[in-house]
């Protein structure tokens, strides 16, 4: 079952215990600074948290999100499609030292007390994903196809001219 909103207090030592799996499926809407890099509210964000515990009794969060969002192109200014995938694996430090020492596989998710807010984990992990520039695929780039189908010829010949037009200039005896 999925839920519409994930826990924003939840208690990390208590899900960890139990090994909870929380699952829950947002809109771009649920996420404000998220939603503010995309160009609308069309899509879905599918979310999953599993919390364990490990042999040296960290507090783990195993992350999947998957999200189906539209961003601007930046070649056409169109809205695109995009998918977003995070997959991470987070281990749950109180303090800078804690996130310091952790093995390689393991990112540091920083809280202040017991809880923790999911929403603001997925928004940040979303916002990681993002690529800085996205463009669509040459054939569904509406200002490429634009270029190709529009009469453009009276450029080209003008483009085509100009050389002959220095050519002329430059004729033997003219000076400049
Ligand atoms: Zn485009």
């Amino acid at each position: 079952m999925s839920a519409e909103a994930l826990p924003t207090a939840l208690d990390i030592r208590k899900v960890a215990q139990r090994g909870s799996d929380i699952r829950a499926v947002l809109k771009p809407s649920d996420l404000p600074r998220f939603r503010a890099l995309l160009v609308g509210d069309q899509g879905t964000i599918s979310t999953r948290f599993r919390f364990s515990r490990d042999e040296e009794n960290r507090h783990l969060a195993s992350v999947e999100i998957d999200a189906e969002v539209e961003v601007e192109c930046q070649r056409c200014l169109e809205p695109m499609p995009t998918h977003l995938a995070c997959r991470s694996e987070l281990a749950v430090v109180w303090t800078d030292e804690q996130a310091a020492a952790l093995p390689k596989h393991l990112e540091p998710l920083i809280v202040e007390d017991q809880f923790c807010d999911l929403m603001t984990v997925v928004e940040e992990e979303l916002i990681l994903a993002l690529p800085p520039f996205s463009y669509h695929d040459t054939e569904h780039c509406r200002k490429l196809t634009r270029v190709f189908s529009d009469p453009v010829v009276e450029d080209e010949v003008e483009e085509k001219r100009n050389p002959f037009d220095v050519l002329a200039q430059l004729k033997p005896g003219e000076k400049h």
